[in-house]
């Protein structure tokens, strides 16, 4: 196979920043611009471990400039658009809807008008084949709505049904991706997954949250009663799940991604409680590295939960049938979730400056 080059937008985001450093290590010859904003939730730290890699580069720009995006698909010769740019936190989508109508809907189609231009329009203009391309677009399980406790889970089947500003914005750019494989002809394929955890998540989404705040001694926010259900995914093996469909996924199809791991909020949160405890209890430093850390609550982490009013139109459960990805593409999610939770909470634990920097009064 000849070597790729990606244009990842949203690299510096929690899920595109771990999805760079899978890909520059398994695939070290391939190159990988990354088109990113730099909003509150991008963070160039992220990319760290990348930085001095000679296949790797970094461009600070809007997706919804269509010209600059243009001049990268033509100047860095990218063959592959691996898109992740997008408002991502369902609470800041109802406070305030317009920058996820404008990043997520309007800068999806900018980057499609700009590789329909560059790959497909420019070459015929000259009589040539279009660039062989691949536009590889982002997208979550939200989009179907909500499940009750027995419903079947998620197949690619399932009707759109979003719930909330973001989940609609998304739905939106899904469609538009879509139509342009149909209209256009341009090589797309879609994947749709369900909730990640990992190292580089921002504080604000429930691990994270619950992380940093037992070590700040801060109150366990927990929307309703708790009890809404989601499939957890390790995030490299998101990446992985990616990389599979961009070497063996079909054209103009899309591929639901998850981990068989159906969780309430709950649950997670008196797990993380758990596993912080013991990790206080058998690493003595730590208490001197954090000597907030469940200070009121005596080492008891769970002490520090708290009910907080439901967030408005909260889906009560999402639940992935990846049925397809795991039989066309062989995909199986490596991290178990015991796994993968021990190392993301080491990873909080030994990156204190990458997370309190994110943070009010840390
Ligand atoms: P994130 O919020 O952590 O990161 C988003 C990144 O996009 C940030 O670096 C930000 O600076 C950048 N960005 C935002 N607007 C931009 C713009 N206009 N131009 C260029 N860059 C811009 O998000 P994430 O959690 O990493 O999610 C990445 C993608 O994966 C999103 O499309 C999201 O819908 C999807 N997804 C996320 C999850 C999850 O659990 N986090 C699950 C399924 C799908």
């Amino acid at each position: 196979m000849t070597n790729k080059t990606l244009l990842v937008t949203g690299g510096a985001g929690f899920i595109g920043a771990n999805f760079v450093h899978y890909w520059l290590k398994n695939n070290p010859d391939d190159n990988v611009v990354v088109l990113d904003a730099l909003t509150y939730a991008g963070n160039k730290a992220s990319l760290d471990p990348v930085q001095d890699n000679s296949h790797f580069e970094f461009v600070h720009g809007n997706i919804c400039d269509t010209a600059l995006v243009e001049t990268l698909l033509r100047d860095k010769s990218v063959d592959t658009i691996v898109h992740f740019a997008a408002e991502s936190h369902v609470d800041r989508s109802i406070t305030g809807p317009d920058a996820f109508i404008e990043t997520n809907i309007i800068g999806t189609y900018s980057l499609l008008k700009a590789s329909k231009k560059v790959w497909i329009e420019e070459p015929k203009g000259q009589g040539k084949d279009p660039v062989p391309h691949r536009f590889h677009h982002v997208s979550t399980d939200e989009v179907y709505g909500t499940l009750g406790p027995d419903e079947a889970a998620f197949t690619e089947e399932t009707a759109y049904a979003p719930n909330s500003p973001y989940s609609a914005s998304k739905a939106a750019s899904d469609h538009l991706v879509r139509a342009y494989h149909h209209t256009y002809g341009l090589e797309v394929t879609s994947s749709n997954c369900s909730n990640n955890y990992g190292p580089y998540h921002f504080p604000e989404k429930l691990i994270p949250l619950i992380i940093t705040n037992i070590l700040n001694d801060k109150p366990l926010p927990i929307y309703g009663d708790g009890q809404q259900i989601r499939d957890w995914l390790y995030v490299e093996d998101h990446a992985r799940g990616i990389e599979l469909v961009l070497k063996k996924g079909r054209l103009g199809e899309n591929y639901n991604i998850g981990g068989n791991n159906e969780w309430a909020n709950i649950d997670i949160v008196k797990v993380v409680c758990k596993l912080m405890n013991e990790a206080f209890e058998t690493d003595s430093a730590l208490i001197q590295k954090y000597p907030n850390a469940m200070k009121a609550s005596c080492g008891k982490s769970e002490d520090l939960v708290t009910y907080v009013t439901d967030r408005a139109g909260h889906d009560r459960r999402y639940a992935i049938n990846a049925t397809k990805t795991n039989n066309e593409l062989s995909y199986v999610p490596t991290e178990s979730f015991e796994t993968g939770i021990a190392v993301t909470i080491d990873w909080y634990l030994n990156n204190q400056q990458w997370w309190a920097a994110l943070i009010d009064g840390s």
